[in-house]
């Protein structure tokens, strides 16, 4: 394939290209973040599936995972290749330079591309872990998706962001236009609720869990985690008590179920960790969040305390689930990594700023220049250190995946 010239090319709050040198150079600040703040003589899970690990959270966990404990890692996603028409998703190239990275650092990596939700990736998936690891130590599940085919009913199911019982109108960022403007989304029916659980909620978790203690693939005091979002009161008419917020309390009431079925079978246990807004694929899909989280990442920068997915992602690794560690939990036996962005005084700023911020003021009271710039790099545009201008191979492949 001759190289190109890739420019970004956008629609809506999606970008429709990527470009595989800034991707690759993306995942690489990552593993050098992980390298250089790695504790001397830790040691963790020795070997992990990773089931989303292509973008956003999943993607920092196997670099956390990988690079922190040299753990072998199998990683799961659904991405689209390059052909010699189209760039390939930004979640390929990732995996693409993850694999190259974990491969010159003499680890194990391998990965699956194609739907998590089906039975086939699952016995895909279990068959190399019998083939290549044994069993794994732990299982990180950070799908996220619009879409959900039932396997065992042919159903497809669809996720919806709604509030639940009222309609909702509340201020929204238009991320093309940079135009702060009022969203009304009309109330869920019961069908979209029902549709959003079964797709973001812990079915597919629990089934993962199933197959793997069934075809005895995790290892004594394996563990599982999946991941949620609570944020504060001003999102939650669109999330923690709309649809989203059902599926995700599904997803906790799973990892009760799964804690105490691994606990007696293996030793092991599944928790749901609590994790930072962040720009990510999915959260920008979100009406509101994305003004939320431009609001909110001028605030925590002015602190100090800004994480993005790999900061996360690294306290995660190295304060919860390090050898004889036990992860820290709440009341509700959640992992808060959202600690720092639920401090009263970042959310008492947020509060502060919500009611005044508009088009005209959005750059000066908050950081959507910096959203912007989480937002391109995902597709890794914006990228510092890449030749834009130069032209690139965009057919890359990733090891063991056929293109
Ligand atoms: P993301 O869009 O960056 O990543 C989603 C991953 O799922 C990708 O690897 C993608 O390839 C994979 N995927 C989607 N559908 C698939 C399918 N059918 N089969 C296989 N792989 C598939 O999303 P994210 O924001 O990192 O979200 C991951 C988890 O973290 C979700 O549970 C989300 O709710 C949670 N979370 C996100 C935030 C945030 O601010 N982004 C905050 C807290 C928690």
């Amino acid at each position: 394939m001759p190289e190109q010239v890739v420019q970004q090319k956008t629609r809506g709050f999606i970008c429709i290209n990527a470009h595989p040198g800034g991707c690759a150079k993306a995942v690489e600040s990552q593993i050098d973040h992980i390298l250089a703040s790695r504790p001397g003589g830790v040691s963790g899970p020795a070997s992990a599936l990773v089931i989303g690990a292509s973008t956003g959270y999943g993607l920092a966990s196997r670099v956390a995972l990988a690079f922190g404990f040299k753990a072998k890692t199998l990683g799961l996603f659904f991405e689209k290749p390059p052909s010699a028409k189209r760039t390939a998703t930004a979640g390929w190239y990732n995996s693409a330079a993850f694999e190259r990275r974990a491969r010159e650092a003499g680890l194990y990596a391998a990965s699956l591309n194609g739907d998590a939700y089906s039975d086939e990736l699952k016995h895909a998936a279990a068959d190399r872990i019998r083939r290549d690891m044994g069993k794994v130590d732990i299982v990180i599940y950070s799908l996220a998706s619009p879409r959900r085919v039932n396997p065992r009913t042919g159903e497809t199911l669809a996720s919806a962001l709604k509030p639940i019982g009222q309609s909702y109108s509340g201020k929204t960022i238009d991320l093309g236009s940079g135009e702060v403007t009022t969203a009304t989304v009309e109330p869920a029916t019961e069908d979209e609720i029902r549709q959003t659980v079964a797709v973001m909620g812990g079915e597919d978790w629990r089934w993962w869990i199933d197959l793997l203690l069934e075809q005895e693939l995790l290892a004594p005091g394996a563990r599982t985690l999946a991941y949620s979002y609570i944020g504060p009161q001003l999102t939650w008419p669109i999330y923690r008590n709309g649809t989203i917020g059902r599926a995700k309390q599904d997803l906790e009431r799973t990892a009760g179920d799964l804690d105490r079925r691994l606990a007696e079978q293996i030793g092991g246990g599944a928790w749901v960790s609590v994790n930072k807004a962040v720009v990510t694929q999915a959260s920008s899909a979100i009406p509101v969040v994305p003004l939320y989280i431009s609001l909110l990442f001028r605030v925590m920068k002015e602190r100090g305390t800004h994480e993005g997915c790999i900061e996360q992602m690294r306290r995660l690794c190295f304060e919860h689930l390090a050898e004889g560690q036990a992860p820290a939990v709440d009341a509700d036996r959640l992992i808060r990594l959202d600690d720092l962005e639920m401090d009263p005084d970042v959310q008492a700023e947020v509060e502060r700023l919500w009611p005044l911020v508009s088009t005209g003021n959005l750059d000066e009271i908050s950081d959507f220049a910096g959203l912007k710039r989480d937002f391109n790099q995902l597709f890794g545009f914006d990228v510092p250190g890449v030749d834009y201008a130069a032209p690139v191979e965009t057919v890359i492949p990733i090891e063991g995946i056929e293109l």
